[in-house]
């Protein structure tokens, strides 16, 4: 073969059951849209059924978009399906942190006129070359001397570049370290920053404290930090970035209020002084954004003790509640007989052939829960379909969409809204 040819690992979800995905001009009226046990009884769906409910993701992004003090960068990577990142612009959300050319080109396409902001630090030539001049991205971040004379020498040193040095923040409570990979400490992140302000127009700082980060302190800590590297390189910087990492709601996990967040985010900034200083605040949420947005329903073809057998998994859009241990609530959805009132904690095997496709749950369901019956998994918007394979041929999905409340409420977001 002397030829490359381009093969991407799944086909996205596109492929509507019900309905006509969300136009341009704004998301469908929630009340048309069906609710899941109407789709269920209607096409009782043998591959797994994604479940998207545009308003809870456009109200979501409404929340923290109305509670953010500066500018929203929605994190791409925790959920890049169209219909997705319609229903976040529709809630206000006109900024987007993509870390790949297939996400960059995506976002441009979607919306021409949004801010598409490169902050991976570590990119290929070609992509740095393909942002700049064909997509219009001037935003990229690095950690390192030996990235930044790459994107310098990719742009050809034209005006307009932006660079945000990545670094790493104070330890935090999370689910996820993300800091493990990227990051400059301290002392390398002021010489980064001096380098940076001799070739950039913009200048700033970037961190992640980690995803699902149950502390609001950590934000804190972070800002305190990156305003001590700031200080010390006597750089002026034009935005302080704050990341992701924002918690939601799973079984037994209640984050703090959003509005802690906020709060702890505000107080931070503002002891700093740097926004008196015209220093912008961003904040590059995923999670927080989309995971109360969709569903994931599976269906049990098999029960062995209080193990099921169901039609998704570890390789499947259910990655997570494998090794990672997450826990998803549970909801059955059974059509021609009523359920028992017993509950009990279940754990749950994938469909493929390989016997790490297991999550241990628990997940609490009706103690008959067996053959036949389907289940509703909620908070699954955020690294569900993101991470499916297609192992062992398992990579059949559909998707719909639906006017659901979630099945959890995180504190401090108004989900109830109905979409516009
Ligand atoms: C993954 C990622 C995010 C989103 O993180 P969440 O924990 O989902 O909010 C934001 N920024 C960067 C650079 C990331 O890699």
């Amino acid at each position: 073969m002397s030829e490359l040819r381009h093969r991407s690992a799944v086909s996205p979800l596109r492929r509507p059951m019900v309905g006509r995905q969300a136009d341009r001009r704004g998301i469908r009226a929630n009340q048309r849209l069906p609710l899941i046990d109407e789709v269920v009884r209607a096409h009782r769906p043998e591959d797994p059924l994604h479940c998207l409910r545009p308003g809870v993701l456009a109200a979501a992004a409404r929340s923290f978009v109305a509670g953010f003090p500066g500018d929203v960068l929605y994190a791409v990577k925790c959920n890049p399906e169209p219909a997705v990142l319609r229903a976040l612009h529709s809630g206000g959300v006109r900024h987007f942190d993509c870390a790949s050319p297939a996400e960059v080109r995506l976002v441009r396409q979607l919306f021409p006129e949004a801010e598409v902001h490169y902050m991976h630090p570590v990119k290929g030539r070609a992509a740095i070359r393909g942002a700049w001049f064909d997509q219009g991205v001037r935003d990229f971040s690095f950690d390192c001397v030996e990235e930044l004379e790459k994107i310098v020498q990719e742009t050809g040193g034209e005006a307009g570049l932006g660079l945000f040095v990545r670094l790493v923040p104070p330890k935090a409570n999370t689910m996820y370290d993300l800091s493990g990979k990227f990051g400059a400490t301290p002392a390398a992140a002021v010489d980064l920053l001096r380098r940076a302000r001799a070739v950039a127009e913009r200048v700033g700082i970037c961190f992640h404290v980690g995803s699902q980060c149950m502390e609001p302190d950590a934000y804190a800590r972070a800002i305190a930090l990156a305003d001590a590297v700031a200080r010390e390189s006597g750089v002026r910087i034009d935005v302080l970035d704050v990341g992701g990492g924002f918690p939601v709601s799973y079984p037994d996990v209640t984050p703090p209020p959003l509005g802690d967040f906020m709060a702890a985010i505000a107080d931070a900034f503002a002891a700093t002084g740097l926004g008196d200083a015209g220093c912008r605040l961003w904040a590059e949420p995923g999670r927080a954004l989309v995971a109360p947005g969709v569903s994931l329903v599976v269906q049990v073809q098999h029960r062995r003790g209080d193990t099921l057998f169901v039609n998704d998994g570890v390789y499947g859009s259910l990655s997570d509640a494998g090794a990672p241990g997450f826990r998803f609530p549970a909801r059955l959805i059974r059509l021609d007989r009523s359920a028992s009132g017993e509950q009990q904690g279940f754990s749950f095997y994938g469909p493929t052939c390989d016997s790490a496709d297991r999550m241990q749950g628990p997940f609490v369901l009706p103690a008959d829960a067996a053959e036949g019956d389907w289940i509703e998994l909620g908070q699954l918007g955020a690294y569900g379909s993101s991470l499916r394979t297609a192992f062992n041929g398992f990579d059949q999905a559909r998707l719909v969409e639906v006017r659901d409340r979630p099945l959890l409420e995180t504190p401090g977001y108004d989900l109830i809204a109905v979409a516009a």
